[in-house]
């Protein structure tokens, strides 16, 4: 496989083409941003240790049934995926208070909900990735009726083994984001899953272990997401 030209430069990633149209490179920054892109640094190896977690989630998720992009990792940065025709919905679960839901509607952080809540955002930067409702999706032609129910159905697929996951090595899934594309013509999870896409607590201490850290400037970024590393590690380590 020959790594080619850059296709595409986000926030914290970038993606390259391959030899293999099907088939792309995506490569983690150390670039940070928040709050819109309005909070801007980087956090030193942010990128090595998303690369190495969501490697293992999207491999764990696979062997539980979850078809999505990853093909394998390839170095301590890159991975290679599967080239997806994204679907503009951001999908958030939540199986704790945190983040915008306390905001929006004035509830306590920390209040852990009978059921995961699951929202879908309009994945559009220009405005604000604002929340919507299956209507809109279905208004806007994002995607057909049965591919959101599928996505949906997912979704609450990788917030249960995900939860799982998280609880064995110490750590409360406070809420993720996943994003979703089409290969094939099939459904396949994409983008990462990581500490910056993921809220996650200490289960005893309930330390923030996340991009929250560097949102709020909360100290010890670059520890917590070490700290992430070295959890997950540990589990693949006993795998
Ligand atoms: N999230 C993300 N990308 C986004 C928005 C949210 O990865 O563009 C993640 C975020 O890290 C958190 C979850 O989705 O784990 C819920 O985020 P929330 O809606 O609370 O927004 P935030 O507080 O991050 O603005």
């Amino acid at each position: 496989m020959q790594k080619g030209a850059l296709l595409y430069e986000g926030k914290a990633k970038q993606v390259f083409a391959t030899d293999d149209p099907a088939l792309l490179v995506q490569r983690f920054k150390d670039d940070a941003t928040a709050f819109d892109g309005a909070k801007k640094s980087s956090i030193t190896d942010k990128g090595i240790v998303n690369n190495a977690i969501s490697s293992h989630m999207l491999a764990l998720l696979e062997k539980g049934g979850v078809r999505t992009h990853f093909v394998e990792q390839l170095n301590d940065r890159e991975m290679l995926i599967k080239a997806l025709d994204m679907i503009l919905v951001e999908v958030v679960m939540r199986n704790v208070a945190a983040g915008s839901i306390c905001k929006r509607y004035g509830i306590e952080e920390g209040i852990t909900f009978d059921e995961p809540i699951l929202e879908l955002y309009y994945k559009s930067d220009p405005h604000h990735d604002p929340l919507m409702n299956a209507e809109h999706v279905a208004a806007f032609s994002l995607c057909s009726a049965e591919q959101l129910q599928e996505i949906g159905n997912t979704a609450r697929r990788v917030n249960e083994l995900m939860k799982e996951f998280f609880h064995s090595i110490g750590i409360t899934l406070v809420d993720f984001k996943l994003e979703f594309g089409l290969a094939g013509g099939l459904i396949h999870l994409g983008d990462e899953i990581s500490p910056d896409t993921c809220r996650l607590w200490d289960l005893k201490t309930g330390k923030k272990l996340d991009k929250d850290r560097f949102r709020f400037d909360l100290g010890d970024v670059e520890g917590a997401y070490q700290e992430m590393l070295g959890r997950v590690m540990a589990a693949s380590d006993g795998a």
